[in-house]
């Protein structure tokens, strides 16, 4: 029979505000369940000793160890940022501590590793509040008392976002202070544990579970209970009584039916960001020592980690840990993926270096790890805003995920994608969670987006909630990934993450939750899922748009050495087949590409990442351009001995690393020939003419000399330049009020309007300061103070004029324009004095074109935006990212904007901007302005001439007119001759008489077909070709080549090889190949 309650009803507000306060560590912790969690603690059983690492060093343990070490105590202050402090650690265990677990509390508000005394990473800490906090070490699982342990702590003076002040993006302070704030052992009281995890799911579901389900009920009902069963004076029988209650709420099971989420702890650590790369190689020690020792306690825990120069570094640092892992790994515990040298940014790298991002890391891991990854894993960025975070835990980065990606993951042997980037798009909610992904040449690829919305998921009842709720597709697939870890530094899973998916394993109210691979699950939605979408094209992130522009030294350094490989490449691969005592210089090509894809790196490039990262990064790109520069002219030497070793009349070539036939006016410094018809201004340098072939070495003394001209002069109060395709007009200020094409009488420049306009925009984001440039900075452009032009150049092979600008009070420019006698191209190069604050330039054409879309260069085809603001689509691109050019084209016409090291574009209407220049302040404060410190020691190499010494910057944009729409035009070799130079070498003579003339390799047949790369095979002498079909079309071509080749196989980006394809040995060509839209073809030339 009932009886009737005696106490009041319980209310929801307050119980769940009461159960909080029952856990809480910040709240009543000296009495209620959080005081519990350890029964015994004991600061007298340990002496500490120190030693500090002068100058910032970072030194390894047996280096370390050998120092000398003083007394020291809790409560003392450690600094400057960045510094380490190594501590030796002495425990004697009390007698009466026998039988008890004995844990480490460490608190240094910092970084910390726990070593072995032999020299092992035990586990990392890290100290301060917050939810990152992990400061416990089990030293014991069970005592004998009197026992004396010794171990070493390696403190690092940052935490885990660095060292930025008050809040994580500014810029760090160098100064900063971390007092070692605790430094105890404990015996955990393991009843307590259990309830406080318990509490923890049942006080979470009481909370998120919609108020008029049973379970939320039960749940709140629960908590009330346990909370009124706590009896502090009588505490372990209490407990006991709690967890009675407790159990029997977690003891119901899910429904049949009920969604299944994957739980992969992983700890994105940013291989930089708020703290150099030196400090990620001991994040990653710290944080994957951690993942080890939760191996030893939970059986069934699964971690996975992604980016292979990561895992390359511990090899190198932690030769013992790195062992230790391998061994995890082949328990299926420890799960390297991810098939990338590092988790790339996917905007700006070309075609070519996102190849080499699959081909290094997918090497990696089958030479470490016995295995290619079967997932391309790039979750970063984002986090879901919890509640009790000051900041949401993520690392903005931008990863607008571009088109060819399917085709390139699939050509490496990956199978999948996982992603959850675009859950933090700030206009458009992107509609898919899972589903197949189609690339620009129809590539497919299954795709998840975590719908938890985190890569750094705490699996909590949130989490799991958020799984079905943000889930898009249930319909189709009734299964989640859950990325679960602490990340941004690492750190990873927690235990209690652990323990609760324990307990949310199978438990009515929420889904199923089980700890497995990420393979598992996309193996698993492959065989379940039913009609799941499709999604063609872009994954266009609608944030971080900035990261197009800032940091423009980086973006120039990668752009110009991505192309100085390329030319090393092909010009030692011709050395490799032509040179029998040539040696191809495969490690120190390998190395040069890991460099530069490491900065490839999704803060580094985009420009997100701390000045001392960005030092560190400026630091590899001058060791690429001086080893790659002479690697070339060793490599070039072979080719053609030098004139000067031989004492003969030195001869000047001229390269085209191109593979087609090119024609240009190039300028050549000292150059004296007879057939020299211009020289420069300043009489340092001649014009000549070039007529070069595919990979051709043309004397210059043989430069053809045809009846093309060009001119300037001066017309009233304007200047005008003059060839046989176009007529420039600029005014006094420079600007271009008239672009004339005389073959079509065609104007360009419509009435009243003008291009080559300097633009200042306001540049204030809402709160990522170099990461973004937002919406409304467009109504705020105005034209960037004035400008005054005068005739440089009159012809006949090269006309240019000059423009200096006065852009602001602080900030200046000069710009040449350029038009020769080969070319409708008109080129303006630039040479900027930047000293602004948040302010963003750029340039701006406007064009008598009527189009909807522009086409813009992306990598290894193009991709099509509208210049409308219909939709809110539309309108999200109001800047976007293209490479080398866009394109504006009507029937009939159109106008291409190239560029040599710039990515930032907006095309609306008729109007076509390019971002040239930003000012942010944060996270490094001097982005974009340089300062003199960190170059002093070092010259100063030609490409480290921008962005880096006190805001100076070199860069250059062109306007390339033409007749017919963008498929119809040549703007894509256009654009790779802007940013490909002929290279002039002074050769010998009879060196050059000696070589064969015949084309190394050629392409016959189809425009649309590029040849972009030409290397050595990864593992033979064989060559590889790597072509890309660049508008979106069929394509048939022949390769026709010199070369004793003895058959050509297709191979994918790995090299593995497939199809024989026909080859006339006799006549040197292949038969007809196809190509379909955007495919991209690797060929393997197997030569005698
Ligand atoms: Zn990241």
């Amino acid at each position: 029979m009932a009886t009737l309650s005696a106490q009041p009803r319980f209310l929801r507000s307050i119980t769940l505000d009461r159960a909080a306060k029952f856990s809480s560590a910040d709240f009543y912790s000296d009495i209620n369940l959080y005081s519990q969690l350890y029964k015994k603690r004991s600061t007298d059983a340990i002496q500490l000793q120190v030693y500090s690492v002068p100058d910032l060093r970072r030194i390894p343990f047996d280096e370390a160890v050998k120092q000398h070490f003083e007394p020291t105590t809790t409560g003392t202050l450690y600094g400057p940022s960045w510094s380490t402090h190594w501590f030796k650690v002495k425990i004697t265990v009390p007698h009466e501590w026998a039988g008890e677990q004995v844990e480490l509390i460490w608190d240094s508000s910092s970084e910390a590793m726990v070593w072995s005394t032999d020299g092992i990473p035990r586990q990392g800490l890290t100290g301060d509040k917050g939810n990152d906090r992990r400061v416990e070490y089990v030293l014991l699982k069970k005592a004998k008392g009197r026992e004396t342990i010794e171990l070493f702590v390696e403190m690092a003076c940052n935490g885990m976002f660095g060292a930025g002040m008050n809040n994580i993006i500014n810029p760090p302070q160098e100064n900063r202070r971390f007092l070692l704030a605790q430094v105890e052992i404990a015996v955990p009281n393991k009843a307590a544990w259990q309830l406080f995890y318990d509490m923890q799911v049942i006080l979470g579901m009481a909370n998120e579970l919609p108020e008029d389900t049973v379970r939320a009920q039960e749940a709140l009902y629960a908590c009330n209970q346990v909370i009124d069963s706590f009896d502090r004076l009588n505490i372990e029988n209490a407990l006991q009584k709690c967890l009675q209650i407790t159990r029997v709420f977690l003891e119901k099971k899910a429904a049949p039916g009920a969604h299944r989420v994957t739980a992969v702890g992983n700890c994105h650590i940013d291989t930089a960001w708020l703290w150099p790369y030196a400090e990620t190689r001991r994040k990653t020690a710290r944080s994957w020592s951690t993942q080890l020792r939760l191996m030893e306690d939970y059986p069934e825990y699964v971690f996975v980690c992604s980016q292979a120069q990561q895992l390359e570094w511990l090899s190198q640092d932690y030769p013992k840990l790195f062992k230790e892992i391998r061994a995890a790994s082949k328990k299926g515990r420890f799960q390297a993926i991810g098939a990338t040298w590092v988790e790339m940014d996917c905007n700006l790298p070309s075609g070519e270096a996102l190849c080499r991002q699959f081909l290094y890391g997918q090497r990696f891991y089958e030479m470490k790890f016995g295995a290619r990854c079967k997932i391309f894993w790039l979750p970063d960025t984002f986090g879901y805003s919890a509640q009790h975070r000051l900041f949401p835990h993520l690392t903005p980065v931008s990863v607008s995920i571009i088109l060819q990606l399917p085709q390139i993951v699939k050509q490496s042997g990956a199978e999948y994608f996982f992603t959850q980037k675009l859950s933090w798009n700030n206009i458009n909610k992107f509609p898919n969670t899972t589903f197949t992904w189609v690339g620009l040449d129809g590539t497919k690829v299954l795709t998840h987006m975590a719908p938890c919305e985190t890569y750094t998921a705490q699996a909590d009842v949130g989490d799991m909630i958020r799984s079905i709720k943000r889930n898009r597709d249930l319909a189709f697939s009734n299964q989640s990934l859950m990325p679960y870890g602490n990340g941004d530094g690492g750190g990873g899973p927690q235990r209690a993450m652990l323990e609760r998916i324990r307990r949310m394993k199978d438990i009515d109210g929420l889904p199923r939750c089980e700890m497995d691979s990420a393979n598992a699950f996309f193996e698993s939605v492959e065989k379940q899922a039913k009609g799941l979408q499709e999604w063609k094209g872009e994954l266009y992130f609608e944030l971080h748009r900035g990261t197009y522009t800032s940091q423009a030294a980086t973006k120039r350094y990668n752009r110009k050495l991505e192309f100085l490989l390329r030319d090393l490449e092909i010009v030692s691969t011709m050395c490799l087949v032509l040179e029998r005592e040539f040696s191809y210089p495969k490690e120190e090509l390998d190395l040069l590409w890991k460099n530069l894809l490491l900065n490839q790196f999704h803060d580094v490039l985009p420009g997100s990442a701390i000045e001392l990262a960005n030092i560190d990064a400026r630091k590899i790109y001058q060791h690429i351009e001086i080893k790659a520069k002479k690697l070339l002219g060793d490599s070039l030497d072979s080719l053609y001995r030098s004139s000067k070793s031989l004492g003969e009349e030195p001869c000047y070539v001229a390269f085209n690393s191109l593979g087609w036939r090119r024609s240009e006016i190039i300028e050549v410094p000292s150059y004296t020939g007879d057939n020299l018809q211009q020289y420069s201004a300043g009489k340092n340098a001649g014009y000549v003419r070039v007529e070069n072939d595919a990979f051709g070495f043309k004397d210059l003394a043989e430069s053809t000399n045809d009846h093309k001209r060009v001119k300037a002069f001066a017309s009233g109060e304007d200047f005008v330049m003059e060839n046989d395709w176009i007529i420039a007009k600029f005014n006094q200020q420079g600007h271009l009020i008239s672009l004339f094409d005389k073959n079509e009488m065609r104007e360009l420049v419509p009435e009243g309007q003008a291009g080559n306009k300097m633009k200042f925009y306001e540049d204030i984001p809402l709160y990522w300061d170099a990461w973004d440039v937002e919406i409304y900075h467009l109504n705020t452009g105005k034209n960037a103070g004035t400008s005054n032009a005068k005739i440089k150049e009159v012809g006949p092979l090269c006309a240019a004029l000059v423009v200096k600008h006065a852009l602001s009070e602080n900030s200046t420019a000069v710009q040449t324009i350029v038009l020769t006698a080969a070319s409708p191209r008109l080129d303006f190069h630039m040479n900027v004095e930047w000293h602004e604050n948040r302010v963003l330039l750029k340039v701006e054409f406007m064009w008598d074109i009527h189009s909807d879309l522009a086409t813009y260069d992306t990598q290894f085809g193009v991709v099509q935006r509208s210049t409308t603001y219909n939709t809110s689509h539309d309108y999200a691109k109001f800047e976007v990212c293209g490479h080398k050019f866009a394109d504006l084209s009507e029937h009939g016409y159109g106008v291409a904007l190239l560029n040599d090291c710039k990515f930032g574009y907006s095309c609306h209407g008729n109007v076509m901007c390019l971002s040239l220049l930003r000012s942010p302040k944060a996270p490094d404060v001097n982005c974009d302005m340089g300062r003199i410190k960190d170059t002093e020691s070092r010259p100063l190499t030609p490409f480290l001439r921008c962005g880096y010494q006190l805001g100076h910057h070199e860069f250059s944009f062109a306007v390339y007119p033409h007749k017919g729409t963008f498929h119809e035009s040549n703007v894509v070799r256009e654009s790779y001759q802007f940013n490909v130079p002929m290279i002039i070498r002074s050769v010998s003579q009879s060196a050059l008489k000696e070589r064969d003339k015949a084309p190394f390799i050629e392409i016959e047949g189809a425009k649309n077909v590029i040849l972009d790369t030409v290397k050595r095979a990864e593992d033979s002498n064989h060559i590889i070709v790597r072509l890309h079909e660049a508008f979106g079309g069929r394509a048939m071509f022949k390769l026709k080549s010199s070369l004793n080749i003895q058959s050509i196989h297709r191979c994918n980006i790995m090299e593995d090889e497939g199809d024989k394809v026909e080859f006339n040995k006799a006549e040197r060509v292949t038969r007809w190949l196809v190509m379909h839209a955007f495919e991209i073809l690797t060929l393997k030339l197997k030569v005698k």
